[in-house]
């Protein structure tokens, strides 16, 4: 059903000839949000389905696989997941998963009650049951690599009128050894130099699920990049460049940067045959603009980029940072490759939580964005 809504979607870009920036990426992110992928995570195949999804529309863009026949890269991890029950109540007080409580990434299942005694002013234990209640005013969830000895929970202040003295939980966990994942790699070959790269790089999985009910969609994190490199997938497939142009989707970033950090261990090409990478990861907003990782890195290539923006008049504000391994650029720049990180600004605050959805994601700079990445690498290639 998606997946044909899909391909009459992309016959609708090819009949007008133009790709309306916007709509394009609203698709892409109202699509990659939906129950279907279910947070592209570890449970309900999530991560496996949309990995499938993007090597779908690479191929029917008209790339090629990186290396090879295949566009796909397999590696495996030990992950902590919940696939299952996902019950807490406090006080008498039944909570909403995500919205009212998070688990502890790490923690391992349990059906049990009792009481909770006060540890310190925000955390309540019962020691018996290896239960553990921390009091929060805001909840980021993440990816657990290890399962822990205890069940830990953080509740929002917000959700109670006094402090936790009694719990009644019903928790899944499933421990999983070498769960598998994929980045997915393509390109669209250069015309003059094939052997010399550009890539363009966002990570698609998410946090996936908490529970059997409750998935967090990650709409700005970062269905809004792989939205945004998706554009610019289509794009040069009709518009080949002097350079080859890789597009490279990973997986895992999530889980601690780890698809990134195995392409870099598993390059599919020299990684010295990268001129630049360009990564993305929360595009989604802008109101404020955005900030370069690495922009003190590589001065010369950050003046490049703000000549384009001053130029077509794109954002309001080009920050710079220096490094940071807060994405999937970091390993690669480790390596010696050449990169960029950026990230809007402004807008929502929703992160790593239930609130980051598509209905509230302004996307506007999407347009810009693309303009921005494409003038840059115009620049690249042609200095
Ligand atoms: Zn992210």
């Amino acid at each position: 059903m998606k997946k044909l809504y899909f391909s009459v979607f992309i016959i609708c870009l090819q009949l007008t000839g133009v790709a309306q920036d916007s709509a394009f990426s609203r698709q892409w992110v109202d699509t990659l949000t939906s129950p279907y992928f279910f947070g592209r995570g570890y449970t309900q195949q999530g991560m496996q389905k949309a990995a499938a999804y993007i090597r779908d529309a690479f191929k029917q863009y008209g790339l090629v696989p990186l290396t090879g026949s295949s566009y796909i890269q397999e590696f495996s991890f030990d992950v902590n997941t919940f696939p299952g029950d996902m019950e807490v109540t406090i006080n008498n007080k039944k909570l909403m998963p995500g919205i009212d409580y998070i688990v502890f990434p790490e923690s391992t299942g349990s059906h049990t009650q009792g009481k909770l005694q006060q540890a310190d002013s925000v955390t309540f234990v019962n020691q018996e049951e290896k239960v553990i209640v921390t009091l929060k005013d805001k909840l980021t969830w993440s990816v657990g690599r290890e399962e822990a000895p205890y069940t830990g929970i953080e509740v929002n202040k917000k959700a109670l009128t006094s402090n936790p003295a009694s719990f009644k939980i019903a928790i899944d966990n499933k421990f999983v050894k070498d769960f598998k994942a994929a980045n997915i790699a393509a390109m669209v070959r250069g015309t003059a130099q094939p052997d010399s790269f550009i890539f363009i790089t966002a990570h698609y999985d998410h946090l996936g699920s908490m529970g059997s009910k409750t998935f967090f969609p990650g709409a700005n994190d970062n269905a809004s990049g792989i939205a945004l490199l998706m554009n610019l997938a289509h794009y040069y497939a009709m518009h080949p460049q002097k350079y080859s142009m890789g597009f490279i989707c990973f997986a895992a970033e999530e889980a601690g940067l780890v698809g990134s950090e195995y392409f870099t261990n598993h390059p599919l090409v020299p990684l010295s045959h990268i001129r630049f990478l360009i990564n993305t990861d929360l595009a989604g907003t802008g109101s404020e603009g955005i900030t370069v990782v690495n922009a003190t890195e590589f001065p010369e290539e950050f003046a490049m980029m703000n000549e384009v923006n001053d130029k077509e008049k794109l954002l309001v504000k080009i920050n710079a940072r220096g490094k940071a391994a807060n994405s999937d650029h970091y390993y690669f720049t480790e390596k010696g490759v050449p990169s960029f990180f950026f990230y809007t600004q402004g807008g929502i605050t929703a992160y790593h939580d239930v609130f980051d959805i598509a209905a509230t994601l302004p996307l506007q700079e999407q347009e810009d964005l693309f303009k921005l990445v494409r003038g840059f690498c115009n620049k690249l290639m042609n200095e």
